[in-house]
């Protein structure tokens, strides 16, 4: 994930480019760069490394200019070099992309045997030398960026700005996400609307395959057929204050801290306090024919829908079927005629869930979708929009949102149970008020910050880590490792408390640490008596377990 800005203004925009790249800086990325255009020239800095780099080459080298673009780079093809930082130019144009050019080889072949010359490896550059090809050929950029777009394949987002005309700006999506912003006399583009939220509140949602030229007076959008479309203009709810770490060292903590906060906030939408029942946020929605239900997500948001099937299993008793999104789209999935089709992802633009989502809206699912992003591409190709109200996640690795997802599928389980006549009354209100403890009980358990900490110390010098679960708290253990590999460098798996005995048990000794995930309940012996397999190896277990 990384970013793009992009400005139309009235006053020099370098400053600007780089504050909102800064606002992005959340997102990861390993360059930057910028390029403003001014008296007939295009003025390009870009550095390796961090933003603080970028900032120092201004400082040396400034750039002046009211129509500028910029870049953070998370780098897909080619090293993270200067040579390889967007933006990439040519004579006529300069420009930033997100996301991959997947057929930017045969595309590049054939430029260099038209002569072009390339200065970097990325599959980005293949964008600039195409368009340029058609300035050149005496076209203007509206039509020479119309006559590329269709011949570009996998995901993107772009921005242009061209050498000649100093108070436009074009940009174009398809797969990764891109948001046209309106200010006063000056217009903006941006990966989201928290890049812009210094500039401008105003936010339209580009659709897929939309493209826009931006002025000073407002943008102009295109649907993927070249048609003139209008979308709709939201007032972003992204404030700046929201995207401040507070008293806290680094967002993922201040995030691991609003939990209790975050999640009563989502509950909120899906318990009617009356009657301690369970609700929709969409009252009317009939889920009562559904049959089978199919998941799909990425990475975390995976996890939490793996959790949620053991849910829907046992309450509902409704059939699951579960897929990562980028194995599913390319598998040939059977999809019933009466499925509903569950994506779960915090953006709510995941570009593999959301041509997941596609194809079974193609196939004649009703679609699901929960997101923490309710303006998202997904949320608008929903049938049943079932949002978490997270906030902005800015830590890399997904903490709230994953417990608010948990909060929403705990509550459709239940939600599906009663209108299917699985549950009863009581066990509803049993539920009801169990899921309202949960605030308290996050609190609780962050209470042991200190002791969690002191724990770490321990962990931080393995080089492997098990983490082991059974029943729901095995998903909550691949999450368990997935976020430790993440965040840490360590290498981490999750298994199956049972599937121990089945190989990984050989891995145990003293330097490998084992995280055990064992609530009381039924499952807890069982669990325990692997503890003891670990412990019979020397190994040394964490449990985690209410008191
Ligand atoms: N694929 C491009 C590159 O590697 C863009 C990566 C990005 O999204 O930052 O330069």
């Amino acid at each position: 994930m990384c970013g793009i800005i992009g400005i139309v203004g009235k006053e020099d925009v370098a400053e600007r480019l780089v504050d909102g790249l800064r606002r992005m800086e959340y997102r990861g990325y390993d360059s930057a760069g910028v390029c403003t255009v001014s008296g007939g020239e295009l003025i390009r800095r870009r550095a390796p490394g961090k933003l603080s780099n970028l900032v120092l080459e201004l400082a040396r080298n400034p750039a002046s200019g009211t129509t500028g673009i910029a870049h953070t780079r998370w780098a897909t093809h080619g090293a993270p070099t200067a040579a390889n930082a967007h933006p990439h130019a040519t004579e006529h144009l300069a420009l930033v992309h997100n996301g991959i050019i997947e057929n930017f080889r045969p595309l590049r072949a054939e430029l260099s045997a038209r002569g072009r010359k390339f200065e970097s490896d990325t599959d980005t550059e293949v964008v600039a030398h195409l368009v340029s090809e058609q300035v050149e050929a005496g076209k203007s950029p509206q039509d020479a960026v119309r006559a590329v777009l269709p011949q570009l394949r996998g995901a993107f987002a772009l921005a242009i700005a061209f050498r000649a005309y100093p108070d436009m700006l074009i940009g174009a999506r398809l797969g990764s996400p891109l948001v046209v912003g309106y200010g006063e006399g000056e217009t903006y583009l941006g990966s989201d609307a928290l890049a812009l939220a210094p500039l401008t509140q105003q936010i339209a949602y580009l659709d897929e395959g939309d493209w826009v030229v931006i002025t000073r007076e407002g943008a102009q959008i295109f649907d993927k057929d070249d048609q003139p479309v209008s979308r709709e203009i939201t007032t972003s709810g992204a404030s700046a204050a929201a995207i401040e770490k507070g008293i806290f060292r680094h967002f993922m903590q201040k995030e691991i801290f609003e939990q209790p906060t975050v999640v009563a906030q989502t509950l909120r939408s899906y318990i009617r306090q009356v009657d301690q029942s369970v609700a929709l946020p969409q009252f009317e929605f009939d889920l009562s024919g559904i049959t089978r239900i199919t998941i799909v997500a990425c990475g975390t948001s995976y996890y939490a829908g793996l959790v949620a099937k053991y849910w829907f299993e046992h309450f509902a008793r409704l059939p699951v079927d579960i897929d990562v999104a980028s194995e599913f789209r390319y598998r040939d999935p059977v999809l019933e005629r009466g499925g509903l089709a569950l994506f779960i992802s915090q953006s709510g633009e995941t570009a593999d869930t959301l041509a997941a989502l596609k194809h079974c809206k193609a196939a004649g699912q009703t679609i699901a979708v929960v997101v923490n992003v309710p303006t998202s591409s997904m949320a608008r190709e929903a049938d049943l929009l079932l949002p978490t109200h997270a906030g902005p996640e800015i830590g890399v690795a997904s903490t709230k949102a994953f417990t608010c997802q948990l909060a929403v599928l705990a509550a459709l389980a239940a939600y599906l149970a009663v209108k299917r006549g699985r549950m009863s009354r009581a066990e509803e209100c049993d539920l009801v008020a169990q899921l309202l403890e949960t605030p308290a009980q996050l609190n609780a358990a962050l209470a042991h910050d200190d002791e969690i900490a002191a724990m770490a110390h321990l962990i931080a010098p393995a080089r492997d880590v098990l983490y082991l679960g059974r029943g729901q708290d095995y998903p909550l253990a691949l999450e368990g490792a997935l976020k430790l590999k993440e965040i840490s460098y360590i290498h981490a798996e999750g298994y199956a408390a049972g599937e121990m005995k089945h190989g990984p048990i050989a891995l145990i000794d003293e330097a490998v640490p084992v995280i055990v995930l064992a609530p009381s309940g039924p499952l807890f012996e069982k669990t325990v008596s692997n503890m003891q397999e670990v412990r019979a190896r020397g190994g040394k277990i964490v449990l985690i377990c209410d008191a």
